[in-house]
Formats: C-alpha cells, structure tokens, sequence
C-alpha cells in the first residue's frame, strides 16, 4: 500500500505517500503505543470527521499521551487532504503513535507522532453478495481489567487479525467475537446488532468500542420507531434472531446471512435502517440519527 501517488499528511506536513516513514524505534511499534482512526467520505465530505478525531485523541489519552494537533487542526489537515487526493467516496486513516526517543516499556517524555492518509475506497465486502458469513473465533474480548478496551488501540488488534484470518481460512468473510465470558461482542471491524421480534437487540459495549456507527444506528432506529435493548446477549440467542447485522465507519450496516452455517434472513428491519444510515450519510433529506 506504499507504492502510491499522493499525498500523506505527516506531523504537520503534507510529504509525498512514498516518503510517509516512521523511525523503527519508535514506542508505537514496538510496545503498542498507538492508536488510529477510520472516517468514511460521502461525496467529498467526511462523515462525523469531529467525532472520530475526538475519539483519537481520547484513545491516545487512554494510553497516557496527548496528541500534539487539535481536533480542529486535524480537521482541517482531513478537509484539506481530501481536497489534495481528490476522494470522492473514500476513507481517511489518522493515526498516533509515541516515538522513538528511548527504546523503554515506559511512555514518559516521548514525542507524539500524528498521522493522515486517504484513499478513494467505496466498499470493503463485495455490494453484490448480500449478506456476509461469520465464524465464531476462539479468540475472545478482553476483560475491561485487561486491556484498554475503549481505546481505538493499534494494540488491541492483534486478537482481531488473527480472528479475521482464521475466520477467512475457514471460507468465512469475518469473525465473531465472544467477550470474556462468552456472550456475544462483535466483529473484527464492527459492532453487532440483532433483530429479535422486530426489536433491535445488541450487546452493552463494556469490552470494545461503542461504535459511532453504532450510536448513528441507535438514533435512527429511535426515529423509526424501532425499540432498541442493550444488553448482555449469549450465543445460543442467535437461534432467536430474525436478523442480524454489524455497524462500522468501513462496514456501515452489512446484513450477516450465516454465523457457522446457521442462517438469518437479509430483511425488512436491517434494510430501513441502512437505507436510513445511507441518506444521512450522503445528507439527503428525511435522514434521522
Ligand atoms: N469495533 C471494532 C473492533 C472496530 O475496529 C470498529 C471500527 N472502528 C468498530 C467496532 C465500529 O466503530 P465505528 O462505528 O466507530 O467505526
């Protein structure tokens, strides 16, 4: 993914995508001290931009650094890389990482490096399958005690790639993961959402990222009417499920078709809500959330 033209923007400085290097010292790579970002554009525009550089800044607060941007300085550097790529409907990929002054377990005094890249990138899974299968990953959510969980921690990924190969080894597109004590989580890059008579139920975000795509699809099903229950969620309620989908910045709202080989319906409930997050994405009229 190096070998591109553009742009990255880099501590401030918009330096060409071959040069957008870090040194190999650096703490971020070596003892996890760095966090990311993901944000969707809809024709030209980022979508919650605020929002998820909000979040960065509190995942890096989470590891014990600031960042050296404001949010607005890096909304900006968003805006303007945007502009520069000339992205239509794409992705945006902030990241922070401490840096390379020490080789040490201990973060203090380190500089913060800051990160944005952007690339032109309408869809992870293929628009033409409608709906994606999961498998139940071995690997499972950490205790809130255990790790850094409400972080967006490059960290905290190292479950999640090896979920997500084991899941595609076995001819899956994506993992399911289970929270520490064995109840429904969610996947490798999305939160997960269930329809239950009609009703949207999902696990209590207690082990991993309350999503904003989450928090979007929670509005809009208020708007339509739709009762909306947070709660702990065991396995064996995915017999009871009419449908069942996952909510990410990348992902939006993908219908899942089968989790190990058991099968739901693509229905009504998941296909208002995403025709829902599509409008207010895109900033037509009528959208709620
Ligand atoms: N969980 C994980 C592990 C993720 O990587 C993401 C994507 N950021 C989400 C949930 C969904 O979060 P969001 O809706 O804010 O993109």
């Amino acid at each position: 993914f190096h070998d591109r033209d553009g742009v990255i923007w880099l501590d401030g400085v918009f330096v060409p995508w071959r040069d957008a290097g870090l040194h190999v010292l650096s703490h971020g790579l070596h003892y996890g001290g760095a966090v990311f970002e993901g944000v969707r554009v809809y024709g030209g525009r980022p979508f919650k931009a605020g929002e998820h550089l909000r979040r960065l800044a509190a995942s890096a607060a989470e590891l014990g650094y600031e960042l050296a941007w404001t949010t607005s300085e890096l909304e900006r550097a968003v805006t303007e890389l945007i502009e520069r790529q000339g992205i239509t409907d794409g992705y945006v990929r902030p990241v922070a990482w401490r840096g390379s002054e020490r080789i040490a377990v201990g973060g203090a005094g380190l500089s913060a490096h800051t990160a944005v890249a952007a690339w032109e990138w309408p869809h992870v899974f293929d628009p033409a399958k409608t709906g994606i299968s999961l498998a139940t990953s071995r690997w499972r959510r950490p205790h809130p005690d255990t790790a850094p969980v409400r972080a967006k921690a490059s960290a905290l990924y190292c479950t999640g790639t090896l979920a997500r190969d084991e899941a595609e080894a076995a001819g899956c597109d994506d993992a399911l993961l289970l929270d520490w004590r064995g109840d429904l989580a969610e996947a490798t890059g999305a939160n997960l959402f269930l329809v239950i008579g009609g009703e949207l139920h999902t696990p209590v975000p207690e082990c991993f990222l309350d999503g904003i795509t989450r928090r979007t699809v929670i509005g809009i099903a208020a708007g339509l009417g739709i009762p909306v229950r947070e709660r702990r969620i065991a396995p064996s309620e995915l017999a009871d499920a009419e449908e069942v989908f996952l909510t990410g910045t990348a992902y939006e709202i993908q219908p899942v078709a089968a989790i190990d080989g058991r099968v739901f319906g693509v229905g009504e409930v998941s296909a208002s809500i995403a025709k829902s997050y599509a409008d207010l994405v895109r900033g037509r009229a009528g959208a709620a959330g």
